[in-house]
């Protein structure tokens, strides 16, 4: 039995991939880049929520195009990003979804400290540099290194995103 790396799904199926087995479904979705690929590896789905998605999927050529969308539709490609939830595979906002518009604001207004806001909203320095640069809130998802416009909601506007974005660059948080 082979185990997948990501979800924990055992079967014979399981393929290898860069020295690591994953189920079909995991496999699937793999990213070409390295880095990004190791990043998919590392962050863990729980299977039981892959169940009602694996028992529909049928891979096939064609249907690489609605991947993008299969992706923000259903497939937990990672954990929900924090303000998000996965309810019957649809990403929805989560009942803490203002705080995410309070960490985008102070980091912005404010002179806070990275390890300040981080801690104030418990939060490591990195997971914070996460999520102040995730292209979910704007309702765009990125796969396999490219930005795509997703199906769920935004949490906060294109406007303070970018604003963000530049005072990370402007920071030299973010290059
Ligand atoms: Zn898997």
């Amino acid at each position: 039995m082979k185990t997948c790396v990501k979800c924990g799904h055992k079967s014979e199926k399981n393929s290898e991939k860069n020295g690591k087995f994953f189920c079909r479904i995991c496999s699937f979705f793999v990213p070409e880049d390295k880095k990004d690929f190791e990043e998919y590896s590392e962050e863990k789905v729980d299977g039981r929520i892959l169940e009602t998605f694996r028992k529909n999927f049928k891979p096939g050529e064609n249907q690489k195009k609605g991947m993008v969308v299969k992706a923000s539709q259903g497939f937990p490609m990672s954990r929900p990003p924090f303000g998000y939830k996965f309810v019957d595979g649809k990403l929805l906002m989560a009942e803490n979804f203002r705080e995410v518009e309070e960490i985008f604001e102070e980091f912005l207004i404010t002179n806070i400290s990275l390890t300040q806001l981080a801690k104030k909203h418990n939060f490591s320095v990195n997971g914070l540099k996460k999520i102040l640069s995730n292209f979910t809130y704007i309702g765009k998802i990125k796969f396999n290194s490219q930005i795509h416009q997703g199906i769920h909601k935004p949490i906060i506007s294109s406007t303070l995103f970018n604003h963000v974005q530049n005072k990370l660059e402007r920071t030299g948080i973010k290059n």
